[in-house]
Parts: C-alpha cells; sequence; structure tokens
C-alpha cells in the first residue's frame, strides 16, 4: 500500500508531460492518491483529460488562478465531486516574456510587477482560503513550486524571484493561520528543469548546464525527483513539516563557489 492512500489530491498547473506538476501527480498516484487535475485553458483540456486518463482519473476541471469567478467555479464543481480532499499542489506561475530577459532594473514594470505577484504568488492565498473548510479535520497539506531567485539574483529571472520571494513569505504566513486546522503548507524549491514555463526564462539552457556541472550531485534534478519529494512532502511522513522551503535541486544552493572544470575532475 503507498504512502498517500486513501488520500485525494488536487493538481493545479499541468500543461505538458515535460511539467513539474506531472512528475507530482505520477507519484503521488503510485503511493495510492485519488487525483483531481485542472487545466488552465481549453488549449490544454484534451491533453489534461488524457493525462488525467493515464493517472485513472476522470475529474478535470477548467480554472485561470487569475480570475476569482473561475476559482469560485472550480471548487463549485469539485466539491460536486469531492465533499472534501487532503492534498492541493500550486505548480503554477507566470510573468510576461519582456520581464524575463535582460537586467532587472531594465525589464521591470508596473504591469509585469503585477502580473507576476498575482498568478505567481497571490494565487496561492487565493485557493489556500478554498481549501482550509475542505482539509479541517483531515491532515490536509498544501505544496507550491518555488525557485532559488527568491533569494538570490540570477541572469534573467528578474522579477520572477520576487515574485518566488512573495510565494516563499506566502507559505510561511499561510503555515501559522492553517496550522490550528491541523493543515500543512510547504514549498519544494527545485533545480531548473526543461518545461513549458522555463523555456520562457532566457539562457535556461546555460542554467541547466551550470548546475549540471557546478552541483555537489553533478546532475540535474528531474520531474521525478521533485514529485517524490512532494510526495513525501504531502503525505502523513512530513506531519512535523510546516512552513519550509525544501530544496531539491542537486544541492546546488548550498554552493559558495566550484569550478565546472574541477569539478569534471572529481566527478571523472
Ligand atoms: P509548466 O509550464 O509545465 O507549468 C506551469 C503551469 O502554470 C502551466 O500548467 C500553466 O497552465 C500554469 N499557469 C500559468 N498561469 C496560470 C493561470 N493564470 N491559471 C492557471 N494556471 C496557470 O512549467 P513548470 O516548470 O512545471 O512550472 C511549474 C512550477 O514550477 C512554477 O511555479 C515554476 O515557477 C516552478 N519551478 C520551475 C522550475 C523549472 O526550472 N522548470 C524550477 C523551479 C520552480
Amino acid at each position: 500500500m503507498g504512502f498517500l492512500a486513501g488520500k485525494r489530491a488536487v493538481i493545479v498547473g499541468l500543461a505538458s508531460n515535460r511539467s513539474i506538476a506531472w512528475g507530482i501527480a505520477q507519484a503521488m498516484r503510485r503511493e495510492g492518491a485519488e487525483l483531481a487535475l485542472s487545466y488552465q485553458s481549453d488549449k490544454l483540456r484534451g491533453r489534461v483529460e488524457e493525462m488525467a486518463k493515464e493517472l485513472g482519473s476522470d475529474l478535470t476541471l477548467p480554472l485561470d488562478v487569475a480570475e476569482d469567478a473561475q476559482i469560485e467555479s472550480f471548487f463549485a464543481a469539485l466539491t460536486k465531486r469531492w465533499d472534501a480532499f487532503d492534498i492541493l499542489v500550486h505548480s503554477v506561475a507566470f510573468a510576461p516574456m519582456d520581464q524575463l530577459d535582460g537586467r532587472y532594473i531594465d525589464a521591470v514594470s508596473r504591469e509585469g510587477f503585477r502580473i507576476a505577484h498575482d498568478v505567481s504568488s497571490y494565487s496561492l492565498a487565493a485557493l489556500a482560503k478554498k481549501c482550509e473548510p475542505l482539509m479541517r479535520g483531515r491532515a490536509g497539506a498544501l505544496l507550491t513550486l518555488s525557485y532559488l531567485g527568491a533569494a538570490r539574483p540570477l541572469p534573467n529571472y528578474n522579477v520572477m524571484g520576487l515574485a518566488k520571494a512573495s510565494l516563499e513569505a506566502n507559505v510561511r504566513f499561510l503555515a501559522m493561520d492553517l496550522g490550528a486546522s491541523g493543515i500543512r503548507i510547504n514549498a519544494v524549491s527545485a533545480g531548473p528543469i526543461r518545461t513549458l514555463a522555463a523555456s520562457g526564462v532566457k539562457g535556461i539552457r546555460d542554467m541547466i548546464a551550470h548546475v549540471g556541472a557546478t552541483s555537489p550531485l553533478k546532475r540535474n534534478v528531474t520531474i521525478d525527483d521533485v514529485g517524490n519529494a512532494s510526495a513525501f512532502l504531502c503525505s502523513d511522513l512530513a506531519a512535523g513539516i510546516t512552513g519550509q522551503v525544501i530544496y531539491v535541486d542537486s544541492g546546488f544552493n548550498i554552493v559558495g563557489m566550484a569550478f565546472p572544470s574541477e569539478a569534471d575532475k572529481t566527478a571523472g
């Protein structure tokens, strides 16, 4: 029996079979969870329905987290099938392309800042508000995805780094509020992975190569690595963990300095 047997999990953020949410959904299914999946727009509907089928689910619903009305109708439709659930995964981020190219000081704009923070951070609080009454008394768990740019400047990541810093603070404030109801919330800060969202960040290829060459594990993480850690964090095995940002990044975040050539020699 898997460690999520008997749990119901809502996964928000599936776009393709490269999505981090796909790695998480697969790991959660393998560990016995029953899944509900959302899709952002009609464009993604068919693909997400196919993925749901592969995961033994027929529960797929539209959800654009930038629209309050859609959040309302998503939970109204969800609760027609599930009167309560245990897990919600928020694997969503967005900033306009012009924000993710060049110097932060040049690229950032009021509108770019607003959109990045609204979609990538506020949406977590908006979903948590709806989850609280539906998870109460069930050892509920929420999980979101962050990135190192929350803590340190990185080329081209720009305003998305600020939005991730806000997201991580969001996790801590929500952990304080939800804890009294026995609900936990954590973030996984993943290393760079080639996904649709990541391809919007200029230079992502170089970032991936750099982590592969200089991280302690001398490799990049996969959506399975992130999926397994996320499944654990949302399970009762992690019952004592809340308000945390857990790095799943081959250890890259601890490195002060590493020279790729030296690293290659040691690895060889
Ligand atoms: P992805 O493109 O597969 O997933 C991003 C998802 O966000 C998509 O499903 C998209 O539909 C959804 N989304 C965007 N705007 C939305 C909206 N308004 N309403 C509903 N959904 C919306 O890319 P991914 O890399 O799997 O990204 C998932 C999460 O992981 C993001 O928070 C991202 O910042 C984070 N992350 C990614 C990496 C990486 O290198 N890929 C590293 C660390 C963290």
